[in-house]
């Protein structure tokens, strides 16, 4: 969904200079794309391709250098602003993907007048121009990172501004709610009674309820997006290497492995139906002496701190109860999974039990049995569900829509306790602010560069 171009005060002091970098990957390639924008960009455009711009067409060009030497030939395209990625005037040039090649045209670009650009500098561009909107500039990111093709789909949900609209039918719903409770306020004696009729309290009731369904699929989009970490904890040989061996088997998509020393903590990266999930083993937390391995204990407990999940691991009938263990090693018990393992010896079947007010499972790692339900239990456990109406978020994302959530709230209860008008009005008011973080309409400039110096150059 496109947006209105922004005033020159909201553009931050936007350089109206005319940026160039090669936007292809680096390395060896069939073709390599140089791409040049801003109001320039035509001027500079003509005198390397030997005049042959056309505008939303491809020509043959012979490239030149700014003294008129031939570097390459290729393709040549041309978008005049507005109706370009930027938003400005926009060429393109299609050569062969070779490194040297590219250098020289882009070297023949600042000869004529344009800069490097910086990291993310076309999209930030296209953001300031009002092309995309802050969601959709970053999963522009999302989709180039994406680790699988669920994550690359939802991606392609919030880039076409599924998310945003969504975003944006409810900012406006506050706003009008706003407007009503407002107007209810400043004539009382209209005899609006808002609180009476109920009409307030269930239309806020019913904001609420989509927030929390817009956040739900948004945990979805940020699990996809930003993947989940899993840490291991319980004494040594009670079968965690086997259980982390198992689970990386269960998809059998390891995309990198960093074994640490023994005594540090080992992390696993793997691809959980969809999921990208990390797996840490805290490798036998116990105090010691030894300076080294007590890093390796501080190591740990930071892993544990951060974890979206904990999974503490004990032999299925051991006579130590984990309550012991969950206490000893500082686990967190919001976050816990307790695995009673080696159920092959203790004849137990395999599944879920509750005991002591918790969901233990018990599983054999040596021969499979309760892995899928254990799999299946840590997916849910972390907010994972099957949903086709995914789009891509992030934890920012999360943040807001979490926040928006609580001054809801919090409108709602003061509504009901005391029938304050002006304190919703004012819940309503800042809940309608923070929703215009998640698209950019209320954005700081810090925000913008700690987005957009993420994304890779020549984007
Ligand atoms: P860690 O020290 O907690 O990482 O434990 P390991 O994974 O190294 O396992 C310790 C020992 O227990 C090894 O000999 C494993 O083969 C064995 N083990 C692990 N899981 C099971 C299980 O489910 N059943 C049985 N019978 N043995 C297991």
């Amino acid at each position: 969904m496109a947006r209105k171009p922004r005033t020159a005060d909201q553009r931050g002091g936007l350089d109206c200079d005319t940026i160039v970098a090669i936007a292809t990957a680096p390395g060896i390639g069939a073709i390599g794309v140089v791409r040049i924008s801003g109001p320039d960009a035509e001027r500079i455009g003509r005198c390397l391709s030997d005049q042959s711009l056309r505008e939303r067409r491809a020509s043959l060009a012979a490239f030149n250098d700014a003294s008129g030497q031939q570097i390459d030939q290729g393709l040549v395209l041309f978008f005049r602003q507005p109706r370009s990625f930027t938003g400005e005037d926009v060429v393109e040039f299609q050569g062969h993907g070779g490194p040297v090649v590219l250098d020289l045209l882009v070297q023949a670009a600042v000869t004529l007048g344009a800069r490097l650009a910086r990291p993310g500098e076309f999209t930030e561009r296209a953001y300031l121009n009002g092309k995309l909107d802050l969601a959709q500039a970053e999963a522009v990111a999302d989709l180039i990172e994406s680790g699988s093709a669920a994550a690359a789909r939802s991606a392609v949900r919030s880039l076409t501004g599924q998310f945003s609209a969504r975003v944006e039918t409810l900012a406006a719903d506050i706003l009008e709610l706003r407007i009503f409770v407002e107007g209810a306020i400043d004539f009382p004696e209209d005899d609006v009674d808002f609180i009476g009729d109920g009409n307030a309290s269930g239309r806020l009731e019913r904001l609420i309820g989509r927030v929390n369904t817009i956040l739900a699929s948004a945990t979805q989009g940020a699990l996809l997006n930003e993947g989940i970490t899993i840490v291991l904890a319980g004494r040594p040989n009670v079968g965690k290497s086997s259980l982390l061996n198992r689970l990386l088997g269960y998809e059998r998509a390891i995309v990198s492995n960093t074994p640490g020393t023994t005594r540090d903590v080992l992390t696993e990266r793997m691809d959980l139906g969809g999921i990208p999930l990390r797996i840490v083993d805290t490798a036998g937390l116990r105090e010691s002496v030894d300076e080294i391995e007590r890093e390796g204990v501080r190591r740990a407990l930071a892993q544990i701190s951060s974890a979206d999940r904990v999974i503490v691991v004990r032999e299925d009938g051991d006579w130590e109860p984990a309550q012991v263990l969950i206490q000893e090693q500082r686990l967190p018990t919001d976050r816990l999974t307790v695995v009673n393992n080696k159920i092959d010896i203790s004849g137990t079947p395999p599944g879920a039990v509750r005991q002591h007010g918790r969901d233990e499972w018990r599983v054999s790692a040596l021969t499979g049995a309760g892995i899928d339900g254990l799999v299946d239990h840590l997916k849910a456990a972390v907010g994972y569900r099957k949903d086709a109406g995914v789009f891509s978020a992030r934890r920012r994302h999360l943040d807001a829509l979490t926040r928006v959530a609580m001054v809801l709230q919090r409108g709602a209860a003061a509504l009901t306790e005391s029938g304050a008008g002006e304190l919703l009005a004012d819940d309503l008011r800042v809940a309608h602010a923070i929703l215009g973080e998640i698209v950019g309409t209320v954005s700081s400039d810090a925000l913008l560069g700690e987005i957009f110096s993420r994304f890779c150059i020549g984007k």
